[in-house]
This record gives structure tokens, C-alpha cells and sequence, in this order.
């Protein structure tokens, strides 16, 4: 089988020895008390909420290392703990914000935008971001690995005007390579596709997913490659994080990030400014500042445009242009990301 043989030849790119990152994954921390006592902060036990609203704790160790012991505040936490203001009903704060459920057109296929389609790819993420649009998404019915891609991929084929596959989740690099690899074949049939482009966070969360087979899995691919990032916050990229950056760069790789624009998080044009930085040190350019979508139990992160605006306005005046991501806001049954400004 091609996915065996894929997993065994020796890889193209030299990789250090890396931790086998499923085995980091195993041993991230899900119990918002032991989160708590493993930062020193367990004054704060009563501030939990009762319950996690369905979408529990995730945080892998790496991930842990980068957050700063006893501060309440610190913008890495906040992006992961339960907060009791989750539980608030805010009005226009939705299950589904942008409109997910009516674009699906396939099994795990949302098309909703001219020559790309997005693949639910899986439904597994190694961190559990509290702002995250998707949380409650019935991943369990509609990721498109559930069926071997094959219905996904039919669907792929039926529309030619489709250049561009993106595969989106979840995280889809939270499948394993063999997995990824049974999509080589599949898209080698797919003669009106020019690129792929992976959304994913596991890169900056948990870098040891970078590892040999996925580099030579992606450097095979007869496709363009995109990886959008996603990352926050300029202390979420660690040395490893980088190092892991330079090995998809290494297979050609082209490499954009996209982040939230989070209150308390990132709202602050000094902290942007440090993470477009940080980014492109890295050789990551800033894509796209979304916009809080408005899912509920996510209103507390919530940036008012105004100020969004301001922020954009203030790196403009000290950044080169294509270090200032583009502010936008996803409108449910809009053709394309809506630019604020
Ligand atoms: C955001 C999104 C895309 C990608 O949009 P770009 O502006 O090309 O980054 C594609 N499909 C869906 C369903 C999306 O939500
Ligand atoms: S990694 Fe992405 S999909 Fe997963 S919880 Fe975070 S924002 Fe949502």
C-alpha cells in the first residue's frame, strides 16, 4: 500500500530526533484544576466554571511550558481557560456564526467561496482555543477522513472550477501521515487543482507534528503548497516553533498566519506589532486578523471595530505594508473574507 511505504522510506529533509509528538499529545493537560496547579494559580479554582460547555480543556505540554506561572492574565492562558463568563448568553452570539451548516456540500465539504474548497478534515485539535468558532461543530458526522475522503474527493472532482483544496478542521495535521498520504492518489486525479493549503495551529502549538514523514509527505505532493499558521500572541513562538517553520519552508512550503483578534489576548498595536515581527523572522507573513466570530460562550474576547480599526491604523504607521494583516470579519452567505477597512 502506498501510505506503508510512505511512512517507511527515509525522509528527504534532515529532521533532528523529535519527541514523537502523539506522545505529546497524550500527556497534554484536559483538567482545569491540575492547569491551575501546574501555574501556581490554584486561588483561582472558584473562578471555573461549573461546566466546560461541552468543549473541554486541552493544552499540550509545549504549549504549557510558554505560559507564565502565576498571572492570571497571561495571554496564553486566557486563549485556553474556562472562564465562567463562557456560560453567559450574549445576544447575537450563535452555535454556528458563520453559517457552516448551510455551506456543506458534500460530506465534510464546505464550498463557499469561487475556486476553493475546504475539507473538514478531522475533527481533533491538540489545543482547545475558547474562542474557537468551530466549538461547537458536530465534528463526530461531518469531517471528511471519516469516509477515506472518497465522497469529498468525488465532489472535488465534479467542480472544476475548483483550483484550491483547503484542509481545515479541527486540525487536519491531527490526522496521522498515512492518513494524509491516502489523499496523494486521490488528488493526482484531480487535474484542476493547483494548490493545497492546510489550515492548521498544531505547527505552533505542538512543533514536534513537523516531523520527517509529514515533510516528506508534503515535499511529494505535485501541488503548491500552503501552510497557514495560527498564532496569537509573539510568546506562543518558541525556538521549536521556529525550527519547525524552517523545515516546512525547506520543502517548499510557503507560509502565512492568521490570527483572532482577542481583548486581553492581542489588542494592543504593540504586541501585533511584535508578533508580524516574530512572525517574519520566521518567515511567516501576517494573512488575515479575523475578527471575533460570534460564537457563544466567546463574547468576553470580543474587540470592538473601532478599535480594531485603531489597531490597524497604528501598525500601518510603523510596519512595512505586508507585515499588517488584513483585518476581516467572515459574514455568513458573503462570497469572500469582508475587509473592515
Ligand atoms: C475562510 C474560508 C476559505 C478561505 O478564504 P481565503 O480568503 O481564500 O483565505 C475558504 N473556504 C471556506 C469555507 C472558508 O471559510
Ligand atoms: S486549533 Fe483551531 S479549530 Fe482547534 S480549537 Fe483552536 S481555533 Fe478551533
Amino acid at each position: 500500500m502506498i501510505t506503508a511505504s510512505l511512512e517507511a522510506r527515509t525522509p528527504a529533509v534532515a529532521t533532528p530526533a523529535l519527541p514523537d509528538w502523539r506522545e505529546l499529545w497524550r500527556q497534554s493537560i484536559t483538567d482545569p484544576q491540575e492547569l491551575l496547579r501546574r501555574l501556581d494559580l490554584e486561588h483561582l479554582a472558584d473562578r471555573l466554571p461549573a461546566s466546560d460547555a461541552g468543549f473541554p480543556l486541552r493544552v499540550p505540554p509545549g504549549y504549557l511550558a510558554r505560559i507564565r506561572p502565576a498571572d492570571p492574565t497571561d495571554p496564553l492562558l486566557l486563549q485556553v481557560l474556562p472562564q465562567l463568563a463562557e456560560l453567559d448568553e450574549t445576544e447575537g452570539y450563535r452555535l454556528d456564526p458563520v453559517g457552516d451548516m448551510p455551506a456543506l456540500a458534500s460530506h465534510g465539504v464546505l464550498h463557499k467561496y469561487q475556486g476553493r474548497a475546504l475539507l473538514i478534515a478531522s475533527g481533533s485539535c491538540a489545543i482547545h482555543c475558547r474562542y474557537c468558532f468551530r466549538r461547537h461543530f458536530p465534528y463526530a458526522e461531518e469531517t471528511a477522513a471519516a469516509g477515506q475522503w472518497q465522497e469529498a474527493v468525488d465532489y472535488l472532482r465534479g467542480d472544476q472550477s475548483i483550483s484550491e483544496l483547503l484542509l481545515s478542521g479541527g486540525d487536519p495535521l491531527s490526522l496521522s501521515n498515512a492518513k494524509l498520504a491516502q489523499l496523494t492518489p486521490q488528488l493526482a486525479g484531480l487535474p484542476h487543482l493547483k494548490r493545497l493549503r492546510i489550515h492548521t495551529r498544531l505547527p505552533a502549538v505542538l512543533p514536534e507534528r513537523v516531523d520527517a514523514g509529514l515533510l516528506e509527505w508534503l515535499e511529494a505532493l505535485p501541488l503548491q503548497k500552503v501552510v497557514v499558521l495560527h498564532v496569537n500572541h509573539p510568546r506562543e513562538i518558541s525556538p521549536e516553533v521556529d525550527a519547525a517553520c524552517a523545515r516546512l519552508r525547506a520543502v517548499g512550503v510557503t507560509l502565512l498566519n492568521q490570527a483572532v483578534l482577542l481583548r486581553g489576548v492581542n489588542d494592543d498595536a504593540d504586541i501585533l506589532a511584535e508578533l508580524s515581527e516574530t512572525l517574519m523572522a520566521c518567515g511567516v507573513l501576517p494573512y488575515y486578523l479575523h475578527q471575533l466570530d460570534q460564537v457563544r460562550g466567546a463574547a468576553h474576547f470580543e474587540v470592538d471595530d473601532a478599535r480594531a480599526l485603531a489597531l490597524i491604523e497604528a501598525l500601518r504607521g510603523r510596519l512595512p505594508g505586508y507585515l499588517v494583516p488584513r483585518l476581516v470579519r467572515e459574514v455568513a452567505g458573503d462570497p469572500a473574507k469582508r475587509p473592515l477597512n
